[in-house]
Formats: C-alpha cells, structure tokens, sequence
C-alpha cells in the first residue's frame, strides 16, 4: 500500500535527523575541549544538565557565557547519559531563557478570571498569600481541599508529593495517561515492569513509541540504530510512519487506540497454532486454560476489523514474535491513551509470557523490575517523598483516584487523575477541589476535555500558576509564579550511570524569582512544615539527601564532572523507570514481589504470571483481557462515522517541542512553525486539499483551524496531529492561537464522557475521535 522509500526520500527523513536552521553547528565537547572552545572576551564554558524537558532528564552540557550572557549549548561526552549528545531542544536553551515570554515577577490577578489583568507583587508576598489560603481551606474544608497538577514525572515531582503528604492531602494529580499505566499493568501482570533489551533480542516490536523522539537524547536512538546494525528484525506497530518505523521491516498500521484488539489477535494466532512455550507456562504461569476459551473470539478476522490490520499482517508478525530466538517489545505511551489501555497492556505481557520470551535473551525478562518512581534507583540517596507517612484515611479522601483506592499508593504515591480533579470542581463529587497548584503543567492544553476544564479553572476557588513562561490558562490563575530556569539555578544534583553530579549555575536569574525547588521549601516553611522543609534551606535539603552517601553537596561540587558512588560506597542508581534490579532465572523471587499499597499485598497473589487476574477479579474488573471500544470510532460508532469518517488522534512529542512548551523558541517554531495535520494524500484529495491549505478539522466536540500537510505515511482513514499548539512566538511574529474551538488544541476534540472515555481501572484518557477535514 506504501513504497517506503520514496515516502522517506519525499519526507527528508534521515537517521541523523532534520536540519535545523538557525541552530548553530551541533558540538560535543570533553571537560578540556570545551574549555579550549571557550575563546577569550571572558568566555566560560561550564558543566551542568539540560533542562529543555523537563525540568532535567540528565543529559550532561557544557554552557557557554560571555560577558555574563548564555550563549550556546554543547554535549558533555563524558557524561555516560547521553555521551555528548543533544538534542534540538537542548540546543536551543539560550534562547528560550532570553525569551520575552519569560514571565519576570509574581503577579496577582486584579481583573475578572479569564481577563489577564494583574498587579506586580513581590516573591514573599505571594508565598505569604498562598499560605493564608492554604491555612483557611484546610481548616474549612480539610487538606484533602487541595491538589497539584502533574503532568509528567518531573525532577520536582518529589517535592509536590512531600508537600501534600506533609499538608495531609492524597491529590497529587498524575496526567493518567503517561508510564504509571504501564507501570501498573505489567506489576500486575508480571510483577514489575520488563525493559526492552535492544542489545539481545534477533527481534524487536517498537510498539505505540517513537524512539528517536520521545525520550532524552540517550540510549533510544543508538539502541535502536545499533539493533538494525546487528542484523535483528524490526517490527513498529503504530498508525502512523515516523523515522523508526522508516527503517523498520515491518510497519503495522493499526487504527488508533486499538493496541488492545492487535494484541488479543496475536494471542489468538499463537495459542491457536500452539507456539507457546508450554514448561515456562506450566511453570510459571497462573490461568493459561481460561485464556485459551477465552481467546477464541479474538481471530486475526476479527482483529482486522478493528485493527485495520490485515488478518495476515495478523498472523505474520504473532508467529515471528512467538518463534524468534529472543524477542523484545518495547512498549511506549502510544498505548496508554485509550479506555482499553489496561487490557492491551495487560496482553502484551501475556504475549511475553506465553511465548516463552520473558525467559530469552532479549526477550526482556532479565530486566524485569519495580524500580520505577523517585531517582535514586538502588537507594543510593535519601527520598525526598515521604511515602511511609500514607495512611488509609488519606488513601479514603482521594477525590478522584487515578487506580482504584484499594490500589493505592502506587509506585509513585497517592495520586488522583488530573482531569478527575478539575472535574471535582464542577461536579463538587465526592467533594469539590478548592486550590489548585500547577507547577509547569497547563490544564487547558495538557489534558482532555478543554471547554469543561476552562469551566472548572472558571469555579475554582484558588488557582496558582507555577512556571517559566506565560502558560495557556494564567488568566485564569489568582497568583503566577515565575521561577527560574535551570541554567539560573545550581540544584538539585542529579544522579546518573553510577555517578552523581551536581548542577551549576549558569547565569543569575533575570528577575525577581526562585527555583521550583525552592518554592515548595518557602511555601512549607510559610505554612508552619519548616521541620520537614530544611527550614528553607536548599543547601540543608542537599546535604540531607545526601547523607546516605556520606556526602555534602560541596564535596560534590568538587567533581564538576560527577563523582562515582561506587568510590563513595554508595550504590549506583538511576533516575526513572526501569532502574530496579530483577532477572531472568530470578522468576520465583520476582513473582513474589511486594505491592506499594499500604497492605503491602503481592502483585501477583499466586506467585506466577497472572494471565487470570484474581486480584482483579475481586475488585470487580476483568480477570481476563479484553477489547473495549474508544468512545467514537468506526466500528463503535458506525452511524457517528458517517459523518466523522476519519479517526483523529495525535503525536505526544515531537523533536522540537515538549508538551505544549517551547514554540516560544525562534530555533525550534521556524524547524516546525505550524500546527500540521498528517492526512494521506488520498483522503486529502477526496476532499480537494492540498498541502499546506489550511483545513477546518471538526469532531462532535469542537473544530480545529490547522494546517494540511500531505503524508503518504499514515493510514488513509486516519489523521494525526502533534499535540500542544496555543503558544505564538513574539521573534517570529506568531501569534497565540486559541484555545478552545478555532485554534489548534487537539485536546478540545476529545470525549470525556466519563462512562466511555476512560478505563475503568487506571484512568487512560481516550486521544481517539472521530472527525471531517475541510478547506478552511
Ligand atoms: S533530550 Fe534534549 S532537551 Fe532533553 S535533556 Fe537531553 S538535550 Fe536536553
């Protein structure tokens, strides 16, 4: 249906990525070759981490300043994260700290909500305004009255917890769409989470991610790109073609938000044809019989007509999975935005186990692990969440629990789902939210359901805006925080490879503001929680959570290049997921891995693969994995389809923008300036759209105004678009665009019915709708 090649050449796509046009030339520098290049006039170049997504994702750079103004980014070869490389994002830095986007002071809102009229204040005066508040909802209305809004697991994410844990509020309001899902099926399932092992497998599934994008500019690409090397197959099921599925074998266009039916299609193929591997299911496997009738009604035949896969792409890539020597999935996010998240999850584990690759050299399971949630990996320092202060109590005020309550906490700690908290707001069930806080997240582009959420900031007694730039929904807010970059900060430290650096301060900040780090310490001490806030001090909090190791943050400093915690006698560790321990062989201690709720019960109650759920079960979900519809789509809603009949739904990240950060940056908005939605040029044509025509995008919530651009590489019923557009770029002379109906919020085509547009066990946000495209 697709000549590869041609749509490559056509796309410009490459390994080494786009050209980027005013970046300056992409450098890697060792500690000596970086100060070599900084030429005189004052020139410095000094080590620290990126920031561009996230804050901190530990790829090591040596900024440049002159004359006290940071000028350029280059990569840090000896850091063993990224080994000098960088991305775009990361190279652009200088001028998104410059940018005149930048919010400068504090602000109080003075006008209407919504009107954007404020007044200056100072950085104390707004803390001392947050705690007053804070001070009479809890009295008034409980701690449990306030949330904060979380996106992403961010390197501040700790300190949000340990501020609701200490004020005695569960409402940390994670995204619900984004690794605890996958988190939370494979525990349940396997009992921890399997990492992809690149390096082992003569097969590799890249299923529902975009390794070259959509994590930092680490191991994803080389990994990939080593694999490919080596000669092993490559299998990437996604709707739409992107620089990994480019070079793959097999590229398995599935319909959007249908990983689900594609899985328990694939079980049905290799069950029927009896390619398991029966003394590893006998072993360790719980329920395998009930699977078997169960799958029955899962036939590649059926999958076609919900997948759009053909039944014989179907069975073609069940049986290279099943009887390669060691195969790997690498599952990504793609999978987690839909209300049958849990069960494709779910399936997918069975795949590994059923087919014996949980036990194979590249198969995974010798990276098996819980060690996802806070940095630190093996312990090495002090966690600055205080999980063993949860209580039942306040796993019972949850006002809107992303896993159901007898599963919390999870991995992360308590947490309610993002779009349930705003919605608490309307609907004032179990119990109306009355603050609150969202640093570096903005609600009305980061999550579903754009016209209720701006309803919802509209009632909300208290709104507090934490961030660098102006955001999406400041108008609304009763305070603006503006904290500084990381390049205008000197904490935290991070932890990588074995080693821990520290970060330096690359320039003082340019107005009057404090790190994120440091408002959660001013605001506890504000509040009266001094003891569990270092009594404001950043240097104190370091120094505590480095006490493990038997370090101060100034001995760290003194390797500007990191010091290893092997010499140091501490354990070596790694932020985020997948760092914990685990093996294959090691089945029987795995299996019987502890759950993080508050009764410590195992995952797996049976001490095997639960392929029936019991623990599922009891709770009233599915033991069994099964398909369960977006709440619009073609074979869901077949009469909505008729008028609608393409499906929508959209990239998460892209190679210039985080989220819906950064196209204030000249560098990155002139590689990508507009909102483009990828359509095939046959369904353009039926329509008379050329490329670049701008194009009305309507779905039964809302319509967009974007772009066309013509991409042979996607499924000709559907479209794509990335995710996050509202913000202009002052330099380049674009404006803001709308939020709402008319601009190019994807979020505000969504469903959020609340019986079809979530899954019923942990949360997943539907991005599947349907829609008409015409000429604008
Ligand atoms: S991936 Fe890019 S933006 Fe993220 S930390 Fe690395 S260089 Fe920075």
């Amino acid at each position: 249906m697709l000549d590869r090649r041609s749509f490559l050449n056509s796309m410009g796509v490459s390994v080494c990525g786009t050209s980027l046009y005013g970046l300056p030339p992409f450098s890697a520098y060792t500690l000596n070759e970086a100060m070599a290049a900084a030429k005189g006039d004052g020139e410095r170049a000094i080590p620290t981490f990126c920031g561009m997504c996230g804050p901190s994702s530990g790829c090591g750079i040596y900024a440049f300043v002159k004359n006290g103004r940071f000028i350029r980014v280059s990569g840090m070869k000896e850091c063993p994260t990224n080994q000098g490389a960088i991305c775009a994002k990361g190279q652009a830095a200088p001028q998104w700290v410059y940018s005149p986007a930048r919010l400068k002071t504090p602000l109080k809102r003075i006008g209407a909500k919504g009107e954007g009229k404020f007044q200056e204040i100072t950085w104390n005066e707004a803390i001392g305004i947050i705690a007053e508040k804070l001070k009479e909802q809890k009295k008034k209305f409980g701690p449990e009255s306030l949330a904060m809004l979380s996106p992403a697991r961010r390197s501040y994410s700790d300190y949000m917890q340990r501020f609701l844990i200490v004020h005695g509020s569960p409402n940390y309001g994670h995204s619900g769409i984004c690794a605890m899902q996958r988190g939370f099926a494979f525990s349940y399932t396997l009992g921890g989470q399997p990492m992809c092992d690149y390096q082992g497998s003569d097969v590799l599934i890249i299923w529902g991610k975009q390794p070259f994008y959509s994590g930092p500019a680490q191991s994803g690409a080389r990994n990939y790109i080593a694999a490919k090397k080596r000669g092993a197959k490559i299998i990437a099921i996604k709707p739409s073609i992107e620089p990994d599925s480019g070079m793959a074998d097999i590229w398995v266009p599935l319909r959007p938000g249908t990983d689900a039916a594609l899985a328990l299609s694939m079980l049905n193929v290799i069950i029927k044809e009896d390619l398991i591997d029966a003394s590893f299911v006998e072993k360790y496997c719980y329920g395998y019989d009930k699977l078997r009738e169960h799958i029955q009604k899962y036939s590649p035949e059926w999958g076609e007509k919900v997948t759009g896969v053909p039944a014989k792409q179907i069975q073609e890539v069940a049986r290279i999975y099943a009887t390669a020597k060691g195969a790997g999935i690498d599952l990504g996010n793609g999978v987690e935005h839909a209300p049958s998240a849990n069960d494709a999850i779910r399936a997918v584990a069975i795949l590994m186990a059923v087919t014996g690759n949980l036990n194979r050299t590249g198969g995974g399971g010798n990276r098996l692990g819980g060690g996802m949630g806070p940095g630190g990996g093996a312990g090495s320092t002090k966690s600055v969440n205080l999980k063993e202060r949860y209580t039942q109590e306040m796993v019972d005020k949850l006002v809107g629990p992303e896993f159901p309550k007898v599963f919390q906490p999870f991995l992360e700690g308590t947490s309610s789902a993002y779009y349930r908290i705003l919605d608490s707001v309307l609907t004032e069930k179990p119990y109306p939210i009355r603050t609150v806080i969202a640093p570096g997240t903005q609600p009305t582009v980061s999550t579903r359901g754009t016209k209720r959420v701006i309803e919802a900031l509209r009632k909300l007694d208290f709104y507090v805006v934490v961030d660098v730039t102006r955001t999406a929904d400041m108008n609304y807010a009763d305070i603006v925080l503006p904290t500084a970059t990381v390049y205008e900060s000197d904490h935290p430290f991070e932890l990588m490879g074995g080693s821990i650096m520290a970060r330096s301060r690359v320039i003082d900040p340019l107005g009057s503001y404090k790190s994120i780090f440091e408002f959660f310490l001013d605001l506890g001490v504000a509040m009266g929680y001094g003891e569990d806030f270092w009594h404001g001090s950043m240097t104190a909090c370091m120094n505590d959570l480095l006490s493990p190791l038997n370090l101060t943050i100034d001995q760290v400093r003194e390797n500007p290049l990191g010091k290893s915690l092997q010499a140091s006698g501490g354990a070596p560790g790694g932020p985020g997921p997948g760092s914990g321990g685990g093996g294959r062989g090691n089945f029987e201690s795995i299996f019987q891995a502890k759950s993080s709720r508050l009764d410590g019960a195992p995952y797996l109650p049976q001490g095997k693969v639960a392929i029936y759920n019991t623990t599922f079960e009891k709770e009233g979900y599915n033991p069994l994995p099964e398909w369960r519809e977006p709440p619009e789509s073609v074979t869901g809603t077949p009469d909505l389809a008729k008028k609608y009949p393409l499906t929508l739904s959209d990239y998460h990240t892209s190679k210039c923008y985080t989220a819906s950060w950064q196209r204030n940056v000249p560098y990155l908005r002139e590689v990508q300036p507009y909102p483009m939605l990828h359509i095939h040029p046959d369904a353009a044509a039926a329509r008379g759209i050329k490329n670049d025509d701008w194009i009305v995008v309507e779905s039964p919530h809302g319509w967009m105004k974007v772009r066309a651009e013509l991409y042979p590489g996607i499924r000709p019923d559907t479209v794509m678009i990335l995710h996050g557009w509202w913000q202009g770029c002052n330099e380049l002379g674009l404006e803001d665009l709308p939020i709402g109906d008319g601009g190019a919020n994807v979020n505000n085509l969504y469903s959020v019915d609340p019986d079809k547009a979530f899954d019923p066990l942990i949360t997943a946000m539907s991005s599947q709708t349907l829609v008409e495209v015409r000429k604008a």
